[in-house]
């Protein structure tokens, strides 16, 4: 019985510099795929998840997009780009992509536009895509309805809000991957939405190096402790852990196309 973390920043210097034991410690806890999140922030640096995955060919698989913190730094050159590495059949999927109002990096008219334009090349490519959301519920159910990104569906990455937006996101095509935080104290409204979650929309990530679960909380994060997250889930929906690996291991391989 096997794990894909669906998202982690494997380019990530805190995993990149020790990559070769972070891969070993991720076989060794059964953790046997990895989609590693290419992030389009500058020109530069910008196919380093994808090269990644070319360097693991049987355990990595990337995505390229533009984070909502870096929607400042999107241009027809990085989109040009974005979409000349989304060729690459390694590459699984567009984003991360998104709106996050929590941290308003970038400003939130330019998170929107940036959010579109990608959804409108995923489209035209047939990818799914990978959004994050933060503090922008309304905003980003909005987008995804008028870009019409059900053609492609995806994920909601890091799934941190109720069980409300699970429902209406799986409507649009969107599958909800939860990451560490469940696994956390006052995550209530997260813990409810992964107990009411159909079984053939779940996902499991890390979104390394962030988001440690317990008992690893505070500490660089990596895919082996995907586990954890897996096992949380199964406790909170009374069943065996068996089932939640089984299931999110065929999910992951449906949603990102993989055989
Ligand atoms: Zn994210
Ligand atoms: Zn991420």
């Amino acid at each position: 019985m096997y794990l894909f973390d669906t998202h982690c920043h494997l380019d990530d210097p805190r995993l990149f510099e020790q990559l070769d034991e972070v891969l070993a410690r991720a076989d060794a806890a059964g953790v046997k795929k990895i989609a590693s999140i290419g992030c389009a922030r500058s020109l530069d640096g910008i196919r380093s998840a994808l090269e990644i995955a070319h360097a693991h060919p049987d355990r990595v698989v990337a995505t390229i997009g533009t984070h909502p913190h870096d929607a400042e730094h999107y241009d027809d050159a990085i989109e040009a780009e974005i979409r000349a590495i989304a060729e690459d059949p390694k590459i699984v999927a567009i984003g991360e992509l998104g709106l996050d109002f929590y941290y308003d990096n970038s400003p939130r008219e330019q998170q929107k536009e940036v959010m579109r334009r990608q959804i409108a090349i995923a489209r035209e490519l047939k990818l799914p895509i990978i959004v994050h959301t933060r503090s922008a519920a309304a905003e980003t159910l909005e987008i995804l309805r008028e870009e019409n990104a059900r053609d492609v569906g995806g994920i909601i990455h890091c799934f941190s809000e109720d069980r409300d937006f699970a429902k209406e996101a799986l409507e649009l095509g969107f599958v909800a991957s939860f990451s560490g935080i469940v696994t956390f104290k006052n995550a209530q409204a997260i813990q409810e939405a992964a107990i009411h979650q159909p079984l053939d929309a779940l996902l499991v990530e890390t979104d390394a190096p962030y988001l440690a679960p317990v008992p690893f909380r505070g500490k660089t994060n990596e895919p082996a402790y995907v586990a954890h997250t897996a096992a949380k889930i199964a406790e909170l929906r009374g069943v065996d852990v068996e089932e939640i690996l089984e299931r999110s291991w065929e999910n992951a391989h449906r949603v990102f196309g993989l055989s």
